[in-house]
């Protein structure tokens, strides 16, 4: 820079002195010689002036410019921005801190997603601890110990009731992993919602007979909203299934369909135990399970993949609930 520097100087004290000395040999007057040099040297010293000036306002930028540069790369802070005028220097500075946040975002994000996935893995873990070590006491039980026909009938039953249970839990996670992950794309069709509910409901017809649930169902066999069938089907058979769980012998569950202006409302009304004010914001998380439940075979998911089955198709669910008289949960899928 000092060197570019010196050169327009030198490049412009010879050009005025040259152009001064072509004035004198056209002009033939001394004053012309007198004059020329008075204005290359007040030409030189302001062009020096303004090369020093714009060489202290450059150092000054890229002193600053460095100095954002290595927070950004350390991951410090975001400072102020340093310039407020519109000048070339504060466009670049506004484009920094742009880039800045967006470094900032991006690195949150991927934060994020990895403690998620810690989450989730930790979860995974945490919830197959027990079943293993379930198995591995059964299966030791079998080969150090003689056991009677009887007994080895009830281990084996031990065992597939485990096996059972870490299947389902593989099959859950898989499918929470990927359902958060975007590996699995809902697809929304004009489907009969009535079919949907069929589906969902015809898997909880015998636990219900068994519990002696009185099931009934208001849905206008027409009724069509855009909705992934399948996924759909499984958000509304975990709510169903959680009605018949959490609701004792001889009890009701209502199934209502209604149309509203945006949205097409479906109500899962029981008569069970309902859920305290203070859980209903939890029971949605993962893994979350009320204290009193825990006879209840159940790992806390049901809801929360519930959830992100109907959000991600750009709808909600609600629930309302009183202990002891019933829970309602109102899935809301939109029509567009
Ligand atoms: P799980 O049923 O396996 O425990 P869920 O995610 O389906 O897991 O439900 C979370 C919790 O919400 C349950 O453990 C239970 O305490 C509560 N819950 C869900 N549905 C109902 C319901 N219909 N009635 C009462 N409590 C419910």
């Amino acid at each position: 820079m000092k060197k570019i520097c010196l050169l327009i100087e030198t490049g412009a004290l010879a050009t005025s002195l040259l152009l001064t000395t072509i004035f004198y040999f056209l002009i033939g007057n001394t004053w012309v010689i007198i004059g020329g040099i008075i204005f290359s040297i007040c030409f030189t010293f302001w062009l020096f002036l303004l090369i020093w000036l714009f060489g202290k306002r450059l150092s000054l930028f890229t002193f600053h410019l460095c100095h954002r540069l290595d927070n950004m790369i350390n991951g410090y802070e975001k400072e102020e921005q340093l310039l407020d005028e519109d000048t070339l220097l504060s466009r670049i500075s506004y484009r920094l801190s742009r880039l800045y946040d967006i470094k900032k975002e991006n690195q949150n994000k991927v934060a994020n997603e990895r403690e998620k996935l810690q989450i989730l893995l930790s979860d995974i873990s945490h919830q197959v601890k027990t079943p293993i070590s379930n198995l591995k006491m059964i299966t030791d039980t079998l080969l150090t110990k003689s056991v009677s026909d009887t007994e080895r009938e009830e281990f084996l039953q031990g065992i597939k009731g485990q096996v059972n249970k870490l299947d389902f839990l593989i099959q859950v996670m898989v499918k929470t992993s990927r359902l958060e992950t975007g590996a699995i794309k809902l697809e929304k069709n004009d489907n009969s919602l009535y079919q949907t509910l069929a589906i969902a409901l015809s898997s909880i017809v015998y636990p219900a007979e068994e519990k002696s649930i009185y099931v009934t169902v208001n849905c206008p066999e027409n009724l069509r909203v855009l909705h992934d069938s399948k996924w759909t089907a499984e958000a509304f058979f975990n709510l169903l299934d959680n009605a018949v769980k959490y609701t004792p012998t001889n009890g009701k569950i209502n199934v209502s369909a209604e149309e509203w202006e945006m949205y097409i409302k479906v109500d899962i009304k029981d008569t069970g135990k309902g859920i305290p004010e203070k859980h209903q914001a939890s029971i949605f998380q993962r893994f979350y399970r009320e204290e009193e439940v825990h006879n209840e075979p159940g790992i806390g998911i049901g809801l929360y993949l519930a959830r992100e089955i109907i959000t991600k198709q750009g709808g909600f669910i609600k629930v309302t609930s009183e202990v002891d008289k019933g829970s309602t949960f109102s899935v809301f899928l939109p029509k567009k």
